[in-house]
């Protein structure tokens, strides 16, 4: 198969979210089950063009895109996936793509997607390349399966090319004014009341790609469940019922390159199931690091995260002054919304024996808080795959999750799998959104890691779980022939 891989960021080059990794891991697996993929991104003003061997394409030299009737004259590079042989292709028109941030609230935010999109079938085009899926993801690649269905319908390069749309996060839709259709050239009859582009009076992005693609999919089964409800659909799932047949749920793998206490170059210590030594070694180098006194018995709860409603914050919010007197400690990782941020300094402040927080982003210490401390908590309202509790999973750092999206998928609570008969728990979680059923779940964590039997156990159980992303493309590849299926 043929696949074009659209995406707005890919690793390395560009990274704002976890949309990022599926782009610079999934083509790569899918092409190492033999199929030819190319993926195509814009050339942000932060790329670094000589680390990542970025060529201009001189032989397709200006090719013009046309966004609001004028024709853009935009470029195109090209480099490789590092390790890899899968293609990247830059759509480089630097007007729109040299800014501070890939994602601006700027006037003209639109108008740089449908560039981006366009673009991508513009050179499709020029490599004469035919291509059999072409996969999108976001709403930054929304409009891409119209754009095939319609706008470049009378090239019979596309007649048969099929989409894949995935959704990483419903809750970034592109929307914009009723001007766009006119930037995007889309017909105005798609944005009737209730039509293919139109939302409560904007022309939606994300809606046009669940009325044109062939296949819809998100991250993780459960997170493809919940979205066609209301409370986890902002808003999509009326289209989302409708195409139900359609909608499917694979969930994301991740790097264990990056991600092994084996061998992670972040780690002072390396462990492995077979031998923890080192994990306890990291905890005591991470209290040291974060000034907080090290207790070998007393667990250690990890936090790492954007700092974001959807995380759950508002919950260890409401459950702080409860939380701060269980016999545990805390570290807490993360930056985002103000009132949360200062939540943690303050905490910390006032209880430094028990909890110490790192305001702003730091991978090193992200690693380092994923094998030094003995529990990873992440109580999201909705998280549509979650990486940080698969990262722990492997860590031996037992998470502590609200039963949503991805964490529903991964996570297996000790308790209720005990009361099924079954041994095979690695993790706590729970359902209800309320502050009693979050601190019950970390309660009965801290109960279970008083018994070290019991307790290796959990931990071993995590350990052996297996999320590589070989699993999950193997899946695409089916969707994949299902969409082309769906355009035979
Ligand atoms: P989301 O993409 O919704 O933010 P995920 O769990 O899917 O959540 O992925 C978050 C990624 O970002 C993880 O790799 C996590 O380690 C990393 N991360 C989040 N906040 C920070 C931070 N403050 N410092 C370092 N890494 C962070």
């Amino acid at each position: 198969m043929n696949i074009a891989f659209v995406s707005s960021e890919v690793v390395p080059f560009s990274k704002t979210g976890g949309l990022a990794d599926v782009a610079g891991a999934l083509p790569v697996e899918v092409a190492k089950l033999g199929h030819d993929v190319k993926v195509f991104t814009p050339k942000y003003g932060t790329i670094d063009e000589q680390k990542y061997g970025l060529e201009y394409q001189g032989w397709i030299g200006e090719m013009p895109v046309r966004v609001s009737g004028i024709d853009h004259p935009t470029h195109v590079h090209k480099s490789i996936i590092p390790d890899s042989e899968v293609e990247v292709y830059f759509i480089d028109f630097p007007p729109y793509f040299f800014r501070d941030k890939i994602y601006t609230d700027d006037f003209d935010e639109a108008d740089r997607f449908i560039l981006f999109s366009k673009g991508t079938l513009e050179i499709i085009q020029r490599l004469s390349w035919k291509p059999d899926v072409i996969h999108c993801n976001d709403w930054q690649t929304g409009l891409l399966p119209l754009f095939v269905k319609d706008n470049y319908n009378w090239n019979k390069l596309f007649h048969h090319t099929a989409t894949l749309y995935t959704i990483h996060n419903i809750g970034y839709q592109g929307r914009f004014g009723k001007e766009t259709l006119g930037k995007a050239e889309v017909k105005e009859g798609y944005f009737i009341n209730f039509g293919e582009v139109e939302h409560n009076g904007a022309v939606n992005f994300m809606k046009a790609a669940l009325s044109f693609a062939d296949i819809i999919n998100t991250v993780s089964e459960t997170y493809a469940k919940e979205i066609l409800t209301q409370e986890y659909s902002s808003g999509m799932d009326h289209i989302l019922n409708y195409r139900s047949q359609d909608l499917y749920g694979i969930l994301n793998g991740v790097d264990y390159n990056a991600w092994n206490p084996e061998s992670d170059e972040y780690l002072p210590h390396h462990y492995s199931k077979k031998n923890l030594a080192g994990k306890l070694k990291n905890k005591e180098f991470l209290c040291k690091q974060f000034n907080l006194p090290f207790h070998p018995n007393i667990p250690l709860i990890g936090i790492i995260s954007r700092l974001a409603v959807q995380k759950g914050f508002d919950l260890i919010a409401r459950s702080l002054d409860y939380l701060s007197h269980l016999p545990c400690q805390y570290v807490i990782l993360g930056s985002g919304e103000d009132y949360y941020e200062d939540m943690f300094r303050t905490f910390a402040s006032y209880r430094p024996e028990k909890a110490a927080s790192y305001i702003g982003y730091n991978n090193e210490l992200a690693h380092l808080i994923e094998a030094g401390a003995d529990m990873f908590l992440m109580p999201s309202h909705y998280e549509p795959c979650g990486l940080n509790q698969i990262y722990s999973l492997k860590y031996g750092t037992v998470p502590i999750v609200r039963k949503t999206g991805g964490l529903a998928d991964t996570v297996k609570d000790w308790d209720e799998r005990r009361s099924m008969g079954l041994d095979d728990g690695n993790g706590f979680s729970f359902h209800d959104y309320n502050g009693f059923a979050l601190t019950d779940a970390v309660e009965r964590a801290i109960n279970c890691y008083s018994n070290q039997d019991v307790w290796n156990k959990i931990i071993s159980n995590g350990m052996q779980c297996d999320f590589t992303w070989q699993h999950s493309a193997e899946k695409y590849i089916e969707l994949y022939q299902k969409a082309i299926g769906k355009v035979k």
